[in-house]
Formats: C-alpha cells, sequence, structure tokens
C-alpha cells in the first residue's frame, strides 16, 4: 500500500517524533498528578509517598517515582474518592462490565467524553473507516463502554451509526442488508455467530455490503482471526480498551493490521514485570501499565491493568510513530471473560458459601460451546443435602443458578455433586478449569 493510501484522523500527532512524544508526555503527566492531588484517594497515597506537587515530574522516566494504582484501589475509592473536578462538571459515568459486587466505576466531564469520542474516531479512521461508512455497533449498551464509547466516536467520525446492542442476530442482518452496512463493531465470538446466522438464514453474502469488522473485549488467536476473515470475506482490527481508560480504542491495529498502536499522546504505557514491578526490556513480555492524560474528571496514573503483552519494536509500514503492542498473552490476575463479561472467580465462590445446603468444594469449568463459551459450575453439596428428595436437590441447584446469574450477569450451568467427589488439591486450591484453548 503506498503512503498516500494510509488514512490519518491527525496525521501531525500520529507521526509525531518520539521527542514530540515525550515532551506532551511529560506535560501530560505533570498535569495529571496535579489533577490526581485534587483527589482524596491520590491525595493520601501521595502523601504516604512524600509527593506534594507535581514538580516531582521532571522527565518522563520520573514516573517511576509515583506509586502504582490497582483496581482494588479503584473499588475502595468508589464511589467519589477519585472525582478531581467538582461533582456538577460531570456528565456520565460508566463502569467495567460483569461486576455488580463494587463495581469499578469511571466519571467523565463533556471534555473528557469529547476526548474520548476523539480517540475512537482516531482508531476507526486509522482502520480505514471513514465519512460515509454505515456501522452497526452489536455492543451492549449501558453502563459497558464498548456501546456509548464506541457509538460516539463513531458518528464523530462521521459515519451513520445503528445502535442495535448485542443479540437479536435475525435482527442484526436485516439492518445489516436493508442499510447497507460496511463496519461492524462486535466480540470476536459473536463475529463467527453471525457468520453461522448469515449461511443459516440462507443470506447470500453479496447482499450485504460489509468491508470490516472492529473486534475486542476478550483474548483472542490470530487463527481465529484469519477464520473470520475468511468465513466473512472481510478485514478484522483488533481493538483494546477497557472502561477505566475511557473504553474501546485506547490501542488500535492501522490498515497494516500488525499489532495494535496505542495512542501515546493520550496514554502513557509502560510494561512491567508482574512480580517485581520492574520495567521489562522492549519486546519482552509483562503486565501493561497505562497513565491517562486525556481525562480530568477521574486522572488514573500507572494502573495496573493485569493484562500481558509486550511492545512491537520497530517501525510500523503506516508512518505512526507511536507504539505498537502485540495481541494479549493472558492476565495475570484469575478475571475470567466469558462471552465478553468479566467474571472473577470470587465472585462466584461467595455465591456458593452463602447458601445453606452447598459443601466444601466447586469447580468453575470454561468450555467452548460451538462458538460461545460454557461455563459449568460444579458443586458438592453437604451429607445432608445430599441424603434429601431429589425434588429439594433440584431446587437447591436453581437456586444457585438464580443468584449466580444475578450477581454475574450470564447464566451457568450448576452441576450437584456428591460430598467428597470432586478432586482435592494438595497445594493451592485449582477453582478454575479453563478448557477452551485446549
Ligand atoms: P471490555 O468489556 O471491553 O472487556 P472492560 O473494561 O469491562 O471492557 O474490560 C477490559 C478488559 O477486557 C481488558 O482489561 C482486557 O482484559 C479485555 N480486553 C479488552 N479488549 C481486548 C482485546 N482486544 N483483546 C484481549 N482482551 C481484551
Ligand atoms: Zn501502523
Amino acid at each position: 500500500m503506498a503512503d498516500r493510501d494510509v488514512p490519518f484522523r491527525d496525521k501531525a500527532i500520529e507521526t509525531a517524533s518520539r521527542e514530540e512524544i515525550k515532551r506532551i508526555q511529560t506535560a501530560g503527566l505533570k498535569k495529571q498528578v496535579e489533577h490526581a492531588l485534587n483527589t482524596p484517594f491520590y491525595r493520601g497515597r501521595y502523601k504516604n509517598a512524600g509527593i506534594t506537587s507535581p514538580a516531582v515530574i521532571s522527565t518522563i522516566a520520573d514516573i517511576r517515582k509515583l506509586p502504582f494504582t490497582t483496581k482494588n484501589d479503584l473499588r475502595d475509592a468508589y464511589p467519589y474518592g477519585l472525582l478531581a473536578v467538582p461533582r456538577e462538571e460531570v456528565v456520565r459515568l460508566h463502569a467495567s462490565s460483569g461486576t455488580t459486587g463494587t463495581p469499578t466505576v469511571i466519571y467523565l466531564t463533556q471534555k473528557d467524553l469529547d476526548m474520548a469520542s476523539d480517540t475512537m474516531a482516531r482508531s476507526l479512521t486509522a482502520a480505514g473507516g471513514s465519512r460515509g461508512d454505515v456501522v452497526q455497533n452489536m455492543m451492549t449498551y449501558g453502563l459497558f463502554t464498548g456501546g456509548l464509547c464506541f457509538h460516539y466516536g463513531a458518528e464523530l467520525m462521521g459515519a451513520m451509526v445503528i445502535p442495535t446492542s448485542a443479540g437479536n442476530t435475525i435482527r442484526q442482518l436485516k439492518f445489516m442488508k436493508d442499510f447497507g452496512t460496511t463496519i461492524i463493531h462486535a466480540t470476536p465470538s459473536y463475529l463467527l455467530h453471525l457468520h453461522a446466522a448469515i449461511e443459516s438464514e440462507g443470506y447470500d453474502r453479496g447482499e450485504l455490503k460489509l468491508r470490516k469488522a472492529i473486534t475486542g473485549a476478550e483474548p483472542h488467536s490470530e487463527e481465529l482471526r484469519c477464520k473470520i476473515q475468511d468465513k466473512l470475506g472481510i478485514e478484522v482490527y483488533n481493538c483494546y480498551g477497557m472502561s477505566e481508560m475511557n473504553g474501546p480504542g485506547l490501542a488500535f491495529e492501522c490498515v497494516y493490521r500488525a499489532g495494535m498502536h496505542v495512542w501515546e499522546d493520550r496514554y502513557i504505557m509502560e510494561i512491567v514485570d508482574p512480580e517485581t514491578l520492574e520495567p521489562v526490556p522492549d519486546g519482552e513480555t509483562g503486565e501493561l501499565v497505562l497513565t491517562i492524560l486525556c481525562r480530568d474528571a477521574m486522572p488514573l496514573i500507572r494502573y495496573r491493568t493485569r493484562d500481558l503483552t509486550r511492545v512491537i519494536t520497530g517501525p510500523c509500514e503506516c508512518g505512526r510513530t507511536h507504539r505498537r503492542i502485540a495481541r494479549f498473552t493472558g492476565r495475570t490476575d484469575d478475571m475470567l471473560i466469558i462471552n465478553g463479561v468479566n467474571i472473577f472467580p470470587s465472585q462466584i465462590e461467595e455465591v456458593l458459601l452463602r447458601t445453606k445446603g452447598v459443601g466444601a468444594n466447586y469447580l468453575i469449568v470454561v468450555e467452548k460451546d460451538g462458538v460461545l463459551d460454557r461455563m459449568t459450575i460444579k458443586v458438592e453439596i453437604t451429607p445432608e443435602m445430599f441424603a434429601d428428595d431429589t425434588r429439594v436437590i433440584n431446587a437447591l441447584r436453581e437456586r444457585i443458578r438464580d443468584e449466580l446469574t444475578a450477581l454475574i450477569t450470564i447464566r451457568p450451568l450448576v452441576e450437584i455433586k456428591q460430598p467428597g467427589s470432586l478432586p482435592v488439591a494438595e497445594g493451592k486450591a485449582k477453582r478454575v478449569e479453563d478448557l477452551r484453548n485446549s
């Protein structure tokens, strides 16, 4: 592809020299530290570390003087401990998907939202989207940023956006055909599901104008991307984001699809060894740590994403100077992503432990069921319960399912087990068996 074919939203920034990017980052970091000192959470944290003013930052390397921030910190600061502006300036709230315990929330001013939309528009443009595209957003609308934050970014780019949200595949297909959808946004598992539906509903691929899919929210392999591209005859772009960092599009593939550019004028990225928390050399895998520079309402500095990746060294053919990261190889914590929804095993344990009749041991099994994920919770029950009527046992199973559904938003299968029938671990209990990649 010749250089002139590479689309940019803001070429000067996207191809800025590394020195210029460092200058922007240093100034941005200083501003964020100043903001952070306005929040009860960081004021306390920084005071303990002897940091009382942004003067602690004079070069970007000084970021290492600042403590890390974790997901637990966000929960501790719930609801308003990270608010850096008067409450009246906040115009929207989002939260991380899945969790209903203490969710991790983010708040945004109008300026923050404008920045989030601009970042998303920049990402979509980098992937070859443009004014005139018809973009159908098949991600859930609501607290989850994959709905609204993607939506406004696509509108800002000038696309016509169809907010179908997730599910209802028959209607998705009808809209795609009738309105000439050119770009869709969905999880990788849903893209496969969509392909199966195109075939089973008897659509002729020629009736659809589809040319690209943007996918993310859950880990997937290069093989899966290729499979979706082949089956649907389209280009598939990987998109990374999280609610804590303003949603999708903080890292995105350009038309060369060779790793995701992190927008370094808006995010400072570090990759650290998750044990020592020291930086790893470029190209080596470690935990991605991010600092958001484009948000006033809620600063997050050196946020440990728990996602494992590496920097792809060397320049990208598109000419962008913002570094790229590779596909994620996993997470350092035990968070499971089931059909795009984030779930911690501890949430499941919480439900089981408070349910009368449930015994000492349980196991969470995750498998592929066609293109989707299936979760089964195997639970031992107490000897007294096991001796009871099958009707009582069945009622217990349904109660566990209902309570789990209320907490984690997806409905798992529950298998009741005889006391002592599940394997007992000798060391650390193994609570999760993830068979999806085996
Ligand atoms: P999402 O619903 O997009 O997953 P959340 O904020 O609820 O947003 O969760 C963010 C997490 O989702 C990330 O920390 C990461 O683990 C995962 N994730 C998001 N995008 C991708 C992607 N493209 N590849 C792999 N994992 C992803
Ligand atoms: Zn590129």
